[in-house]
């Protein structure tokens, strides 16, 4: 038998009915029944998002989402700050760079979170920014950003791209509340569905300035998406991925049936024995517990040992999948994918596989210590 345990964050466990909704007979993306199912899951993420501003939804993947983003907020030439934390921040970086940005970039260690006082003083360095980009969960690495902080330490009059693929529907947002210009997501990560949805909410102000953005684009074109989103009912320019917002409607139902700060709390809750789960198998988690991600840990290999080996181990032996680390972090590195429709079950099983697997590779450890400190955990959470 070969069941697995799917535990990288991204793509993510996808719940049956959700699949059933993929499977559901193709419709016309010109047709009432299209437009009635797009409008109410384009209302269910505006609601989970806290935007009353434009949600767009492009056929891609969350880097899909973030190009987007850069070529309709910033014209070739124009000065960005873009502050990152890890991979997925210097990848925000190198797509700016590309469309002619001149980004002024503020790199923090690899497993912290930014500095809102660092980040202030980098702004006053760089007065010509008008944008600033920045993640809000950094997948890498396993740490969070506080968006409300560092929101108070970009000037107002800079716009504030957040890339929140790997958190939208596992941590709060409040987009409007917040400030945030532009929030970027995709599909297959909290939001639980396969792969192959970008998601752009936009704020007016972020509106109104991509009229005047002078990069190339159609198929990303805000006001070309904004076009057709204002018809009477919503449509997208071109076909959408209609298996896949359908899917959403459903995926977006369970989210709302659960409440989002029982999500929220549910996140929280399974990271945390998850990391006590590690520790008491005598590892390190590289995040500190500040900064810690609700739906992603990354966990340092012990000395001498490639951590390719562990995961190797977990899935070949045990069926659970773990991913490896990214950039300089490659081989140093595991994560555990938290994140979406994942119970303290899955939790369980992945810091038991990763004990068993450690051992295997010789560390000293006495087995049952890891699930006995996450269900520890789970339990103190639930008597609360
Ligand atoms: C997964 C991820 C991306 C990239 O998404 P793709 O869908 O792989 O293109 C970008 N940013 C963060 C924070 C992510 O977790």
């Amino acid at each position: 038998m070969n069941k697995q345990l799917l535990m990288v964050p991204g793509p993510t466990q996808v719940a049956p009915e959700v699949y059933q909704k993929m499977i559901s007979p193709m419709i016309n993306h010109r047709s009432a029944e299209f437009e009635e199912t797009f409008g109410r899951a384009l209302a269910k993420l505006k609601r989970l998002i806290g935007c009353s501003g434009d949600v767009m939804l492009f056929p891609g993947s969350g880097t899909g989402a973030m190009e987007a983003a850069a070529v309709n907020m910033v014209s070739p030439g124009e000065e960005v700050v873009s502050v990152s934390i890890g991979y997925f921040g210097k990848r925000f970086a190198e797509i700016l760079k590309r469309h002619g940005a001149v980004v002024h970039y503020l790199e923090f260690p690899w497993g912290q979170a930014a500095e809102p006082e660092t980040v202030r003083r980098f702004f006053a360095q760089h007065p010509g920014a008008t944008c600033c980009f920045l993640t809000h969960n950094e997948t890498s690495t396993g740490a969070i950003n506080d968006l409300q902080t560092l929101r108070e330490a970009v000037p107002e009059q800079v716009m504030l791209v957040v890339d929140a693929v790997s958190s939208l529907g596992a941590a709060e947002i409040r987009q409007d509340d917040w400030g945030i210009d532009v929030v970027v997501s995709a599909s297959q990560k909290a939001l639980m569905l396969p792969p192959g949805l970008a998601i752009v909410a936009a704020s007016k102000r972020a509106m109104d300035k991509s009229k005047s953005v002078t990069s190339h684009r159609y198929y990303w074109d805000f006001q070309l998406a904004k076009k057709f989103l204002d018809r009477p009912r919503p449509q997208t320019p071109y076909t959408p991925c209609v298996s896949l917002v359908l899917a959403m409607d459903t995926a977006l139902d369970l989210i709302e049936q659960e409440g989002y700060q029982a999500v929220y709390a549910r996140h929280k809750l399974i990271a945390r024995g998850v990391r006590e789960g590690c520790r008491a198998a005598g590892l390190e988690v590289l995040a500190p517990e500040h900064a810690a991600s609700p739906t992603v840990t990354a966990v340092k290999a012990p000395e001498g040992i490639e951590a390719g080996k562990i995961t190797g181990i977990a899935k070949r032996r045990y069926g659970v999948v773990l991913a490896g680390g990214q950039g300089h972090l490659e081989g140093k590195v595991f994560r555990i994918g938290h994140m979406g429709y994942v119970t303290w079950y899955d939790a369980l099983a992945s810091v038991a596989a990763v004990e068993m697997a450690i051992s295997e590779l010789g560390v000293p450890v006495e087995q049952g210590r890891a699930a006995r400190a996450l269900q520890q955990v789970i339990m103190e959470g639930w008597l609360k």
